[in-house]
């Protein structure tokens, strides 16, 4: 088994006033090199917390991980000492964030704050590391690098500024890059152009990616395969063509036909009804069911397990052979 990350049963707690929230229930899913995952769900649904503990940022406490593993290359991720996992942090596994605007430092300029990767992790000169700013500028196609490594964050538009984070993200050429939610501050052509850098950054190198995001829209030209997740579970994972060609779960299928389409333009768009559920007040049974289409009786009473469709799907719903018919024609 050579996987690149595996995330096995992972249980994911935090302790809060008002009671124990269960954020993470039982998750697993798994990266080879140079393969890229979507992990998709509305929020609240355990996809950033799953994220931050891979990176080990939970905050800690009041979260706690009763349960799970998490493997990079072999080795337990949960096990190591806070420093080994500091070794590895940003460095071997990457990570970007949403809101370019606050992570960025408004007082440097980009070209220091990129080559403070350089300095600090590869003990490089200030010249050398802002020669390599200028390249990894270059590398994530920012126009006129070289003359604007000297211009502050502000001067850069929005998705300028996700380009300048992606730069950071890849410095130390990361096995593992996480993107939470990395273009959802930005206007739709220019999510578009993210999306095809991250794609076509991953070619060049090699690693691995992780996509978490609730817009299912997206992911379809960057995604090899998917993992939607509900309420702190994995719901339905299939490889991508699969989910877009006949979805195995109703809240995929629902996700699915919420997505905006040209060609349907002014016509209301389906969306899921009612709200994700309260994971302080969980529904009994399968999670999904006060909001589902295709419920039975049994979906009240039964947790539905992760049913195997095929060697690389699975769907958590007692009627997933019906589902799949019904996405037919
Ligand atoms: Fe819907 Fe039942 Fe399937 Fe849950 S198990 S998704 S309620 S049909
Ligand atoms: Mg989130």
């Amino acid at each position: 088994n050579d996987a690149l990350l595996e995330v096995d049963d992972l249980h994911v707690e935090f302790v809060t006033r008002a009671g124990l929230v269960k954020a993470v229930n039982g998750v697993s899913y798994s990266l080879m090199p140079g393969e890229s995952l979507a992990v998709l769900g509305e929020s609240g649904s355990g996809k950033s917390v799953t994220a931050q503990a891979i990176m080990g940022i939970l905050d800690m406490p009041p979260a706690r991980i009763p349960q799970g593993s998490i493997k990079f290359r072999g080795t337990d991720l949960l096990k190591l000492s806070e420093d080994a996992r500091a070794q590895i942090r940003g460095q071997r596994i990457a990570m970007i964030f949403q809101d370019a605007l606050s992570a960025l430092n408004p007082v440097f300029t980009v070209g220091w704050q990129i080559s403070e990767m350089f300095r600090v992790h590869r003990g490089m000169s200030k010249r050398d590391a802002l020669k390599k700013a200028v390249e990894l500028m270059e590398r994530v196609r920012i126009p006129g690098a070289k003359q604007r490594v000297n211009d502050y964050p502000h001067q850069f538009s929005g998705g300028m500024r996700q380009r300048i984070m992606i730069a950071m993200s890849i410095a130390l050429d990361p096995e593992v890059l996480i993107a939470d939610e990395p273009t959802t501050a930005l206007d739709v052509t220019v999510q578009a152009q993210i999306m095809e850098l991250l794609a076509e950054l991953q070619r060049e190198s090699n690693m691995g990616l992780i996509l978490i995001t609730h817009d299912l829209g997206v992911v379809a030209d960057v995604a090899d395969k998917i993992a939607v997740m509900y309420a702190g579970r994995i719901v339905e994972n299939a490889p991508v063509r699969d989910i877009y060609k006949n979805p195995g779960h109703p809240y995929t299928k629902g996700l699915l036909e919420s997505i905006p389409r040209v060609d349907l333009k002014g016509q209301e768009l389906y969306a899921i009804k009612g709200l994700p559920p309260n994971l302080l007040d969980m529904p009994s049974g399968c999670a999904f069911h006060p909001r589902c289409p295709y419920r039975q009786d049994n979906c009240v009473t039964d947790v539905p397990p992760l049913n195997e469709i095929n060697l690389d799907r699975n769907s958590a719903c007692h009627y997933w052979r019906e589902v799949l018919d019904g996405s037919h024609g």
